[in-house]
């Protein structure tokens, strides 16, 4: 089955489309498994600018914004059933930052499918500080890193690529392979993803390692979203004997 678990919505700051918009084009685009994953700081402060500098307004309801958006998502996901299956997600922002804002501590998302992790190698500005093993458990729910060079965080730490993974893979934690390209982000490719797909010593480590890759196109602008790029990285990692996230569900 082909997988898509990066997708933005309207309740994302930096997207306008309906989530059944969003499904509808994954269903067109032949996603078997799709994630919705809007930024927490988005849904948890309600589309106001109040998080950006300044943390959520001191009323703001987060942890029930958080709860109102997994319903719609688990309502639209019943929906469209029949057709495809729907996970509800979420892109937690760790950073501390002028233009974001890490998930509080007191925000619960254990109840969410999964979430994506940002800003894990900014280790200074982020609330996860490096560790995702630790951040994972704080979060409860099956845990991702999103579009993050791994490789180079491991090396620059001096850590054991191999070590790592086989340790992400004991602790179910994921990593994204980002194929995202669209208006929004400049239309580039992440380094960290045409190198993993060019470095067999690389894919030798995730394969042996046991560890998942998920596959996400991190859509903000629906209509230009691009399955193509989703498929062919689906059937790349699975012609590396490596599995992906959610596999059998
Ligand atoms: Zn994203």
């Amino acid at each position: 089955m082909i997988q898509d678990l990066h997708t933005h919505t309207y309740y994302s700051f930096d997207s306008t489309d309906r989530i059944e918009r969003v499904i509808e084009a994954a269903i067109a685009g032949g996603v078997g498994l799709l994630g919705i994953t809007d930024h927490s700081y988005g849904v948890g402060c309600g589309r106001t600018d109040v998080c950006y500098d300044k943390g959520p307004a001191p009323e703001a309801n987060y942890g029930g914004m958080l709860l109102r958006y997994h319903d719609h998502v688990l309502t639209a996901a019943e929906k469209y059933r029949n057709k495809i299956k729907v996970l509800s997600g979420l892109e937690v922002c760790t950073l501390v930052s002028r233009d974001a804002y890490a998930l509080p501590d007191s925000a619960d998302v254990s109840f969410f499918d999964y979430v994506i992790v940002e800003n894990l190698d900014v280790p200074d500005r982020s609330i996860a500080r490096g560790d995702i093993f630790s951040f994972a458990k704080r979060c409860g729910c099956p845990t991702g890193i999103a579009h993050t060079d791994l490789f180079s965080f491991l090396a620059k730490r001096g850590e054991s690529p191999a070590k790592y993974f086989r340790r992400m893979a004991e602790e179910n934690i994921f990593w994204e392979i980002n194929v995202n390209f669209d208006s929004i982000h400049g239309f580039r490719t992440f380094d960290y993803v045409t190198e993993f797909f060019r470095n067999k010593q690389q894919q030798e480590i995730v394969r042996q390692s046991g560890a998942k890759l998920s596959v996400g196109f991190d859509s903000h602008i629906i209509r230009e979203y691009k399955p193509d790029r989703v498929k062919t990285a689906n059937k790349l990692i699975r012609d590396m004997g490596i599995r992906l996230a959610f596999d059998g569900i």
